[in-house]
């Protein structure tokens, strides 16, 4: 089958590889689409602890595809020919953050195209843990539903998970710091839960461009004087809500100042190690009963609740998909999805 390999900082090659093997209790999925994300960037740039020339890997954790073959052992609620998508985390299974559904915090969490291949090849082998966790999404792709939707479901949960952390409620005001494709989707979910008004900010001009167009509701605010601009929009309350999706500290510690009182913040964008020392004035989370939150990940609740409002229509990614690219064209979509232009690049087989 064809993959795409990476040894380390900035190489990687399309190659032949052998199909991966399965066990009786693993499945064997051919994958139909596979999107990139920020952090597969992040490791293909700045390369990823145990990948190398020797020990090679596939990246790609945001899956969807048909499953081509299950073990013997596996439950006969999946069959060959099903489509599906994939939660990419999986945990021990018998630790307390697994038994409490918290799969994702497991401490000897696994995931598909980080710590094992993924889905930026022909086929991957869906493990027996996974499976049995049930990692497996059913979906039904039509007209009105693609694998690459399911796939971006994936970085969809994710922000769901920030979201829940933040209990939004109907005539909020939420700020987003950032303003990519993750950015996009808390917007989304922001005003889905009945926010009256939703900022965001970025420094890209032609960012910021392509969220006025999304939708007229949200609001750009582009540049430095955030503070300005935010109590000018809040009567000079601030907003009740904010997330920072970027890997800017500053924004983390603009954040408390711009928020209202009783305000929530959710750091949803990780910092590069070494720049997480962040000084925050924290007599504003004191007088302002401010709640500081950070989320990572997904749980498979998270997952599937988000594949649901997808499937119904009740949120509408497809926009967020801007660029389908066949895996042969992999150094295109690699540099495309580095340099930020469109939303969401997506891989399809
Ligand atoms: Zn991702
Ligand atoms: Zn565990």
């Amino acid at each position: 089958m064809k993959a795409l390999r990476f040894y380390g900082p900035g190489e990687f090659d399309l190659r032949e590889v052998e199909t991966p093997s399965y066990g009786d209790g693993d499945i064997l999925l051919k994958v139909k689409a596979a999107a990139i994300c920020g952090s597969d960037i992040r490791m293909i740039y700045n390369g990823y602890k145990g990948v190398s020339r020797e020990t090679p890997r596939t990246y790609g954790h945001e899956i969807a595809g048909v499953i081509e073959a299950c073990g013997k052992n596996v439950t006969k609620e999946y069959q060959p020919g099903d489509t599906v998508a994939v939660a990419p985390n999986m945990g021990c299974g018998v630790c307390d953050m697994c038994v409490s559904g918290n799969t994702h915090l497991c401490s000897e969490y696994k995931a598909f195209g980080i710590n094992m291949d993924g889905g930026f090849a022909e086929y991957v082998t869906v493990p027996e843990i996974a499976v049995r966790q049930g990692n497996l999404v059913k979906i039904s792709v039509g007209e009105k539903f693609s694998f690459s939707k399911a796939a971006i479901v994936e970085p969809l949960s994710c922000v769901f998970n920030g979201f829940e952390k933040l209990n939004i409620r109907p005539n909020d005001t939420v700020l987003i710091i950032g303003s990519g494709p993750i950015g996009i989707m808390h917007a989304m979910l922001a005003r889905m839960a009945g926010a009256s008004k939703i900022i965001i900010n970025d420094l890209s001009e032609s960012r910021l461009k392509t969220v006025a167009e999304f939708d007229p509701f949200f609001v750009t605010s582009c540049g430095d004087d955030l503070k300005g601009f935010i109590m000018e929009q809040t009567n000079g309350k601030g907003v009740d809500a904010c997330i920072t999706a970027c890997p800017a500290p500053s924004a983390q510690a603009m954040s408390l100042e711009l928020l209202a009182m009783n305000g929530r913040v959710n750091f949803f964008g990780g910092l590069p190690a070494g720049k997480d020392k962040v000084e925050l004035l924290t007599n504003l989370i004191h007088y302002k009963q401010l709640v500081v939150t950070g989320s990572a990940r997904a749980s498979l609740r998270q997952y599937r609740t988000c594949m649901r409002l997808v499937e119904t229509g009740v949120l509408d990614i497809d926009r967020i998909i801007t660029a389908e690219y066949p895996i042969e064209a992999y150094e295109e979509a690699i540099s495309n999805a580095r340099k930020g232009i469109g939303l969401k690049n997506v891989f399809v087989f």
